[in-house]
């Protein structure tokens, strides 16, 4: 079986309300889907994260030609291929591209076996995940936590145990609103605020010390993302689990992290950090360190069960939360890309029956596509 199509989907949808965090407020949400195609006819999907044209346009002029023409089975050798040719592109859209092209091959191989990525992977520890919810986002104007209560309220009803809403605004108006979800989820809820690189380190501290009653799980990405003297200075100066790492896009730079000390939770994304392969070298790390990792994940369907497949396989760790890690990040936002092929619903205690393939289990035909897509491109062997 040898590969002979790639085909990349530019997608993008608009928000009937702009939602933000700290860093931005959405309007609109791009993703770039890639499939790969064999002569067989089996293929797998990918997505690249966050730099969607051009890790395209990386794909199509760098990457193509190391995969076009040889066997899927060969995952491992073409990843080493693909970072071969990164060039001074060490942690953007180059290892975008090459999470694409990685989750795509993996999938593929697996269908080709006609077994799950997990097994692929060595076999999953767990056919059940523990999910949490992913909101609420900032409302324009005003409070932006204003509907932070109704909108838990809702996660709650559709059996979520866990929710990290959007902090950032004012150490004070943090504490207000954590506080208010911790009373409004009761004592075994699972509570996460991510600050989305909103914070000077100091301001960090502050809102971090307004949140302490809420009893949080942990806050995520309270400076800069390469800050890595900022990380030090909150993760010393306060008690709760500082989590991190979805905008790092290797191992050395998660290495840099943990060496410094930073991080009590590790959250690389497959989308950025070189996809199964790249993911995979940073939960070695993590293990050595003896720190938690499990898969930031925001974007479509194809990036959502592909980090299932993932997270499926990673060793238990206990966290102090309801469930052991890793716990799976459910996008709470209205997001037809993740509506593609919706997750299952999740059972009373929170959990998300993984798919049991062949692949990733996702069953999706490009057709589907056609309404967010913006741009289309082949190549071909
Ligand atoms: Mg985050």
């Amino acid at each position: 079986m040898k590969i002979i199509e790639i085909r990349g989907f530019d997608l993008s949808f608009l928000l009937k309300e702009p939602l933000g965090n700290a860093l931005t407020f959405f309007r609109k949400r791009e993703a770039l889907l890639v499939q790969v195609v064999t002569d067989a006819g089996v293929s797998g999907w990918g997505e690249a994260g966050n730099s969607p044209h051009a890790a395209g346009t990386f794909i199509r002029t760098r990457l193509a030609g190391l995969v076009l023409g040889k066997s899927p089975a060969d995952f491992g050798r073409h990843y080493q291929a693909m970072t071969s040719v990164l060039g001074y592109d060490r942690r953007g859209a180059g290892m975008m591209a090459i999470s694409a092209l990685d989750m795509a091959l993996h999938d593929l191989a697996a269908r080709m076996y006609g077994i799950s990525v997990a097994s692929l992977l060595g076999g999953a520890v767990r056919d059940r995940l523990f999910a949490y919810a992913s909101g609420p986002f900032f409302r324009e104007r005003t409070d932006p936590y204003r509907e932070f209560e109704r909108e838990a309220d809702g996660y709650l009803k559709r059996n979520f145990r866990a929710i990290k809403p959007r902090g950032g605004f004012s150490p004070r108006a943090d504490g207000v609103m954590a506080r208010q979800l911790r009373r409004l989820a009761g004592p075994e809820v699972a509570l996460m605020v991510d600050i989305n690189q909103g914070y000077t380190a100091r301001a960090a501290i502050q809102s971090a010390q307004h949140m302490e009653d809420a009893e949080l799980l942990w806050i995520e990405e309270p400076v800069q993302p390469e800050d890595i003297p900022g990380y030090q200075t909150v993760a010393r100066a306060v008690p709760v689990a500082i989590a991190g790492g979805e905008a790092l896009g290797n191992a050395r730079a998660f290495r840099d992290f943990l060496a410094a000390g930073t991080f009590s939770v590790l959250q690389p994304d497959l989308a950025v950090c070189g996809g199964y392969s790249g993911f995979r070298e940073i939960a070695a790390l993590a293990r050595a360190y003896d720190l938690p990792v499990m898969p930031h994940v925001f974007g479509t369907t194809v990036n959502f069960h592909a980090s299932m497949q993932m997270a499926a396989v990673i060793e238990p760790r206990r966290g102090g939360g309801p469930a052991p890690y890793p716990f799976m990040e459910y996008d709470a936002m209205a997001n037809p890309l993740l509506d593609l092929c919706p997750p299952p619903a999740l059972d009373s205690n929170g959990l998300l029956a993984v798919p049991e393939g062949p692949g990733t289990g996702l069953d999706l035909a490009p057709e589907r596509l056609a309404p967010w897509t913006v741009g289309h491109w082949t190549e071909k062997l």
